[in-house]
């Protein structure tokens, strides 16, 4: 059985795995649709500081990132700014994306790996329920023991594998957030905003998140309007003009950015290895559903997976060896991320009004926000509760329903977290189904 891997995509994730892999001693080749100067985004984008430990990865240098501001969060009737401070050791990093590729690039190529840009897979080839290699949009076909999906959210690759592997081929549009990331001028005498990050809510009482940001060297404003399931035009501008009104930093010259992108923000899925085949990152959604943020999971599963291929018994990439890799990814990190998807559902379908009163009365705590955010657990204890219940007294019913919540995602992310211990075809389709169950409608 060939040892070959190829891995699909060259962004964060293609790119760290591809590097933890040829570490390991595999030989890896990266196939890349675009250029390489198109690959990724010429923005910053923020990360937790651990995340490189988690991933095995060495600390990049201090010229790619700085640091991100405390979020200042509002709820759609914007009758308040609730800031959140975090202790300035504990902020995120802020990445810069391409520099930063560009250096885990150099990683994986002085460990070894081989990638090729401008180079798009049309599919996988299977043959006898395995994935064998892939084809190249050349026509090529390219043998392999394992194809790692780094493809991203609508990967082509995922959406060729046969029936028979049972890996959701597309990922539905409401599970995705459609956003568009624009940076404009700043114009000349605006004075600094009190509050320099400000997260929006359910802005307008729509289904999604906008963002409005005083960019690092000031001179900016980022404008981030994503929405849940679609987001036509109209939508955008009307948000736009809306974050404006609001935000006298925000001129009208586009500066960078401004295209419409697609992240998914559920639940990982419920099975994303076959037999030669693991997806690794958005490809699989490891995204943390409630704001999108994908860099630091894909990197830890690029991780997971990379060590699950070098055990000693792992002798043949097939589903069963395979397996070890998806059911360590849910116990460390998807079973938190299914349990905050819930939320994010329950705050998108909560009526009007209802997101206002928790967050301005402070029913949803500053620490709630911060987890929340960052794909952790939400959990709150006995004090807590009391506190939410003095708090939230006037609208017992919300509050109820808010506990109950926090029971189901409490129930949910044990069940996530803890997929069968080996592989069994029959075990693995029953935990699919209890863990999907939550969410169907
Ligand atoms: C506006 C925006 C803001 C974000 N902010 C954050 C943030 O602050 N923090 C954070 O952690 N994450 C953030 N994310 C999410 C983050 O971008 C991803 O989670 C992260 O980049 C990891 O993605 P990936 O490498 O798995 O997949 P992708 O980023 O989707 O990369 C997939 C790569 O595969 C290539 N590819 C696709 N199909 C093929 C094919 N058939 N053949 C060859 N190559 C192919 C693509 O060209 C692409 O380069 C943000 C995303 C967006 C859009």
């Amino acid at each position: 059985m060939s040892k070959k891997i190829i891995v699909v995509g060259a962004n964060q994730t293609g790119l760290a795995f591809a590097y933890l892999a040829s570490k390991r001693g595999f030989e890896v080749t990266v196939y890349e649709a675009k250029e390489k100067s198109e690959v990724s985004y010429d923005w910053t984008d923020d990360m937790e500081e651990s995340a490189f430990e988690d991933a095995g990865l060495p600390f990049p240098p201090e010229n790619l990132y700085t640091r991100k501001r405390c979020w200042t969060f509002i709820a759609p009737k914007k009758e308040k700014n609730v800031f959140v401070e975090i202790p300035a050791d504990k902020l995120d990093l802020s990445i810069y994306r391409r520099p930063f590729n560009d250096w885990l690039l150099t990683l994986a190529e002085n460990a070894g790996a081989v990638v090729r840009y401008s180079t798009k897979v049309r599919r996988a080839v299977a043959k006898d329920n395995r994935i064998i290699g892939v084809e190249l949009e050349s026509g090529d076909f390219v043998s392999a023991g394992l194809v790692a999906d780094c493809g991203g959210v609508n990967s082509a690759v995922r959406r060729s594998l046969p029936e028979s592997m049972k890996i959701q081929k597309n990922v539905a549009p409401s599970d995705t957030f459609f956003v568009r990331r624009a940076f404009f001028d700043r114009p000349d005498g605006t004075a600094r905003p009190e509050f320099t990050n400000k997260a929006y809510l359910k802005h307008l009482g729509e289904a999604g998140i906008s963002w409005c940001i005083l960019s690092h060297d000031e001179k900016q404003a980022d404008v981030l309007i994503g929405r849940v399931g679609n987001m036509s035009d109209a939508v955008y501008g009307n948000a736009l003009d809306d974050i404006r009104r609001d935000n006298a930093i925000v001129g009208r010259e586009l500066m960078k950015g401004g295209q419409l992108l697609q992240i998914p923000v559920r639940r990982p899925l419920s099975r994303f290895v076959a037999n030669g085949y693991a997806a690794v990152g958005d490809s699989a959604c490891m995204t943390i559903p409630m704001l999108g943020s994908g860099m630091a999971s894909g990197m830890k599963a690029a991780k997971i997976l990379a060590d699950t291929l070098s055990d000693s018994d792992c002798d043949v990439f097939d589903i069963a060896n395979l397996y070890r890799y998806q059911a360590e990814f849910m116990k460390q990190t998807g079973g938190k991320h299914a349990a905050v998807d819930m939320m994010k559902n329950w705050l998108l379908n909560s009526r009007d009004g209802e997101v206002d009163f928790l967050l301005n009365k402070g029913v949803v705590s500053k620490k709630i926000l911060i987890d929340a955010s960052a794909g952790r657990m939400v959990e709150m204890s006995v004090p807590e509760m009391a506190v939410a219940a003095v708090k939230g007294f006037a609208k017992l019913p919300l509050l109820l329903q808010l506990a109950g919540l926090l029971a189901k995602m409490k129930k949910e992310c044990r069940v996530a977290s803890n997929m069968p211990k080996t592989f069994d075809e029959k075990a693995f389709d029953d935990w699919s189904a209890a863990y999907e169950k939550p969410f169907k409608k």
